[in-house]
C-alpha cells in the first residue's frame, strides 16, 4: 500500500540530468491510434513520458 501526498513545494526530478524539473515541455504527435502529447525535459530534452491512450474500451 501506498500512500499519495499531492505536493506543490517538491519538484520532481529528471531522470537523465538530474536536474529539478521546473518546467516540461510537451509535443503533439499524431499516431495511427490518435493524438498524444510526449512530454519532454525543458533542460536536457530528453522523453520523460508519453501521454496514455485514454478511453480505448471505453468508447
Ligand atoms: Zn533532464
Amino acid at each position: 500500500m501506498i500512500n499519495v501526498e499531492e505536493t506543490n513545494i517538491i519538484n520532481p526530478v529528471c531522470p537523465h540530468c538530474g536536474e529539478e524539473i521546473t518546467k516540461v515541455f510537451a509535443r503533439l504527435m499524431s499516431t495511427a491510434f490518435g493524438k498524444r502529447y510526449i512530454y519532454f525535459c525543458s533542460l536536457c530534452k530528453k522523453v520523460i513520458g508519453v501521454s496514455q491512450r485514454k478511453g480505448f474500451w471505453m468508447g
